[in-house]
């Protein structure tokens, strides 16, 4: 049976993709040797790295327009503390809209003062705070740009003359978006990007070359970049498959196609949640995620029922983050839009039968 991957991550990725990584893995371009047993000072390595460094700049449209990229380990948690270790000297700005903001606000109170300027957590996060005041003073402002979780996520990017951090785990590469009004943005791999193991970074070298802040080789952002993410031994794996799913982008029109790809999948979903009787969406209608869908039954006694409809129909990954309940449909980029026909026609059958 086909299996339809709504799962938030480790998520969704190309079956082609999936496919010649898997080939990698037994033997790389004729090389008589796997892509795990080479060393990743090898050309060939270097060429890999080289290419998935690059190929983020071009699909963010940041090509020559002084930004470095680079590949680190730890997650998009790491960079949580990374981005304050390295850019906060005395006070940074953060909007709070989930978990994973609190997540960063957490590890950035150990290195600074952190105001939070704004934060729907009294409304268990369900839209994005809008019209805060922004102070000048701060070393940065640092923004989640999608609620992987709650399912909400930012469709303007606030005016504002501080730097910018953000991170994008969830939506890299998802939509035409002006990349260029941000300093550092950073994305764990493993939600529309790659496997799980390596998180992209990208950073403006205007304030790359600003760092003033003593840090630990293996967190500085310098010594990262100085070393073309070989510091040390960079997860080989995780880098080649991004950098496979980057060329699946770019063959696919770059992101400013997928990112109409990835609305016509979104407003099907949130069309028939709107439409249907039987649900309801969690989230204010103009910060819905075109990523992550959150809705619930209306009626929780048709529970059993729905699942039994959406398992029947190969849909997998559905179940909601336990801090929101009900269900959440992950609709990343390598998500065709045939899996979300098939959930659409769950809930109209769902609908139907009772
Ligand atoms: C998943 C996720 C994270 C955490 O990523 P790890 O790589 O597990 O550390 C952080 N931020 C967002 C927006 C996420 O979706």
């Amino acid at each position: 049976m086909k299996i339809h991957n709504f799962s938030a991550g480790p998520s969704i990725l190309p079956k082609e993709v999936i496919h010649q990584a898997a080939e990698a893995v037994k033997e790389l371009d004729n090389s008589g040797l796997s892509l795990i047993e080479i060393s990743h000072r090898s050309s060939a390595f270097i060429s890999i790295m080289d290419e998935a460094c690059a190929l983020a700049l071009k699909l963010t449209g940041l090509e020559n327009k002084g930004y470095k990229s680079i590949f680190v380990q730890g997650g998009a948690s790491l960079q949580f503390l990374m981005t304050a270790y390295n850019f906060l000297n005395r006070k940074a700005g953060y909007i709070n809209t989930g978990t994973w903001s609190e997540k960063a606000i957490k590890e950035a109170k150990l290195f600074g003062e952190v105001q939070e300027l704004a934060s729907s957590k009294e409304a268990n996060y369900n839209f994005i705070p809008k019209g805060y005041k922004i102070p000048n003073d701060l070393d940065y402002l640092h923004l989640t740009s999608n609620n992987t979780i709650f399912g909400t996520q930012i469709k303007k990017i606030p005016e504002t003359k501080v730097p910018l951090v953000a991170d994008m785990s969830s939506d890299i590469f998802s939509r035409k978006f002006d990349y260029s009004k941000f300093d550092c943005f950073y994305a764990g791999a493993q939600k529309n990007m790659g496997p799980a193991g390596t998180t992209l970074v990208i950073i403006k070298e205007e304030i790359l070359n600003k760092i003033s802040n003593t840090v630990p080789s293996m967190l500085s952002y310098k010594i990262q970049a100085e070393k073309d993410s070989m510091f040390n031994t960079p997860p080989v794996f995780a880098v080649y498959t991004s950098m496979l799913n980057m060329r699946w982008v770019e063959s696919k029109g770059g992101i400013e196609k997928l990112g109409e790809h990835n609305m016509h999948k979104a407003k099907l979903l949130y069309g028939e949640i709107d439409r249907n009787s039987k649900f309801v969406g969690f989230t204010a209608k103009e910060d819905r995620s075109d990523m992550n869908a959150t809705f619930n039954l209306v009626n929780q006694s048709d529970t059993e029922a729905f699942d039994g409809l959406c398992n029947a129909a190969g849909i997998s990954g559905l179940k909601g983050h336990r801090s929101v309940g009900g269900y959440r449909a992950s609709m990343y980029n390598a998500l065709p839009i045939e899996s979300v026909d098939v959930l659409v026609e769950c809930m109209k059958s769902l609908e139907k039968n009772k």
